[in-house]
């Protein structure tokens, strides 16, 4: 019998390297070590990743720039591997929910919310939740572990694989998308999984990556102050606040993560965000719960907490989900609202919820993974 360890290398070695979420520097040290010649190796990282973001080729075989050496190569200790599709639900206002099952069996939701003039992919960051926002479903699912950079970009990869959206043969890349805007408001917050989100966004707006402009790229937050100045320096994307409540009191129960880094303390670090990241508008949303937080004054107390930031405001109404303790205000009370914030000069959309037959709106995603992986043990 062989010594374990060299059982366990050989086990090592024949598991390929996924390349799908490398960045562009550990792609060129891949490369490098699989004996590519550095002195090409620049114009092989454009060439491979052409192929993977801008193509949607999975297979080495199809990628006709490279040798058929390189390529076999490449086959034999690389692959482009994206989550794999489970389910897909379609809702009546054209919304897809997908489940996606990752290489550990672990699952996950994403949301695509097609509109007139783009579409929208939601995707998650996290599988399950830590903060425990007492009006989130995600958040009574515990969290299991945090998303490679390669299994965020594969939702934007496998939505597209989805929506039939690659360039056909003899096509160019990069007409009229139906995947256009990228959304981190799926499950988990993104600014705990601060590197792994920060690397899969530089890849979708990477002008030889997904290509995307960073202004449609949005990533949502519910206030994890130490790491949104990073935010605006590393990542530069549009901003996101989940606020949802004009006092301590109010925010401390629905949004926790507030006992630690209150009001305040957000406010003071979101005056520097957009010079930080040279970005547009910070979106601040707030979700409409009947009589928690949604009076005159919080209306009032909301202009007062964002006066002098370049700022949004987005009205979610709340989206229901069984056991929840929350109903949603009155379309009266949410125009109201609106409406004194029209006054001091925000304009505020109130979100239309979508997706909700299929349990696809905001705060509703919450896979199953868990109990079915404890009855396949
Ligand atoms: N953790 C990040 C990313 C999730 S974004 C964050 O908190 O920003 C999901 C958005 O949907 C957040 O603004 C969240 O507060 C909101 N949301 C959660 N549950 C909701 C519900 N039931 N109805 C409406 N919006 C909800």
């Amino acid at each position: 019998m062989p010594p374990l360890n060299q059982t366990m290398e050989k086990r090592v070695a024949s598991v390929n390297t996924n390349l799908v979420g490398l960045t562009r520097d550990s792609l060129r040290e891949t490369l490098v070590g699989r004996g590519t010649d550095p002195t090409k190796v620049a114009m092989r990282v454009s060439q491979v990743w052409h192929w993977i973001y801008q193509q949607g080729v999975r297979d080495f075989n199809l990628m006709t720039n490279l040798s058929r050496d390189y390529r076999r190569e490449l086959r034999a200790s690389c692959e482009i591997k994206v989550p794999d599709l489970v389910k897909r639900q379609i809702s009546q206002d054209g919304t897809r929910k997908y489940l996606f099952r990752l290489q550990d069996g672990r699952e996950i939701e994403t949301v695509y919310i097609p509109d007139d003039d783009r579409g929208t992919v939601c995707v998650s960051s996290q599988v399950g939740c830590t903060l425990n926002c007492s009006f989130c479903h995600t958040g009574t699912q515990r969290l299991v572990r945090n998303l490679s950079a390669g299994e965020i970009v594969g939702q934007v990869l496998a939505t597209r694989d989805d929506l039939d959206e690659w360039p056909k043969k003899g096509q160019k890349s990069g007409t009229p998308r139906l995947l256009s805007n990228i959304v981190l408001m799926g499950m988990g917050e993104p600014l705990y999984n601060f590197d792994n989100v920060r690397d899969a966004m530089k890849i979708v707006m990477d002008g030889e990556g997904i290509s995307l402009s960073r202004r449609r790229v949005t990533l949502s937050t519910a206030g994890v102050v130490p790491k949104i100045r990073r935010a605006g320096e590393e990542i530069g994307c549009r901003l996101a606040i989940s606020l949802h409540a004009t006092t301590d009191e109010i925010r401390d129960q629905l949004v926790p993560i507030n006992r630690k880094w209150n009001l305040a303390t957000l406010f003071t670090e979101l005056r520097d965000y957009p010079r930080l990241s040279n970005s547009e508008r910070i979106t601040f949303e707030y979700v409409m719960l009947d009589g928690v937080n949604d009076s005159d004054e919080d209306a009032r107390r909301l202009v007062k907490w964002i006066e002098g930031i370049p700022a949004k405001v987005n009205l979610i109404p709340f989206n229901f989900w069984p056991q929840s303790p929350y109903r949603r205000s009155t379309p009266e009370r949410i125009q109201r609202f609106a409406s004194i914030l029209l006054k001091s000069g925000y304009a505020s959309p109130v979100r239309t919820p979508r997706g909700e037959d299929i349990m696809a709106a905001c705060g509703q995603l919450k896979s199953e993974c868990q109990p079915r992986l404890k009855t396949q043990r």
